[in-house]
């Protein structure tokens, strides 16, 4: 896939700004062809040397950037030839997803396995064991506890792991337990 395509969807911009942030968005945003040094990237989006730096060894640690030394024969100064690569991306997002439907799954199981109750006042939730333990009375306000229905909650986390799990083609939870090691 091209740059520009990956970067015209809406969910890799997001992916990319999550990492690198707004002073670094014009960074991993406009990734050029072939090498080129943080000087020319700082001149070029006229941004301070620091932000490209930053931006530049997040999207190497997230394995979206590598870099060569070379040495100025004449100043005998090390410079950094960058070279972006996005290629990656896909497989780092789908990595994401899979860590995302690990956490909503665990977070769903742990809504729709317990009791919950609320405090009106000061929209405090308990766990039925630590509501029974205040005896169903707030310890900040004394107000009395009310069952709270969480229903809705776990129905919107139902429907979001099917879309999830559609997106990454995985049907049952035995091939997602396996994504752990990821
Ligand atoms: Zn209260």
């Amino acid at each position: 896939m091209a740059f520009e395509d990956l970067l015209n969807d809406p969910v890799i911009q997001k992916y990319l700004h999550e990492l690198v942030g707004p002073t670094g968005m014009p960074v991993a945003a406009a990734p050029p062809d072939g090498e080129v040094t943080d000087e020319e990237l700082a001149e070029e989006l006229d941004l301070e040397l620091n932000d490209v730096r930053r931006a530049l060894f997040i999207l190497y640690e997230n394995d979206l950037a590598s870099y060569r030394r070379v040495r100025d024969e004449d100043s005998g100064w090390l410079t950094y030839l960058w070279t972006f690569e996005y290629e990656n991306i896909p497989e780092n997002l789908e990595e994401e997803m899979y860590r995302l439907l690990d956490a909503l799954q665990r977070r769903e199981e742990y809504e729709r396995t317990h009791e919950f109750y609320l405090c009106e006042v000061d929209s405090i939730r308990f766990e039925f064991g630590e509501a029974m333990d205040f005896g169903f009375e707030c310890p900040e306000c004394g107000s009395p506890l009310e069952a709270m229905e969480n229903n809705r909650l776990v129905g919107a986390m139902e429907r979001r792991l099917e879309e999830l799990q559609d997106e990454l083609n995985v049907d049952d939870a035995d091939d997602v337990d396996g994504v752990d090691a990821v």
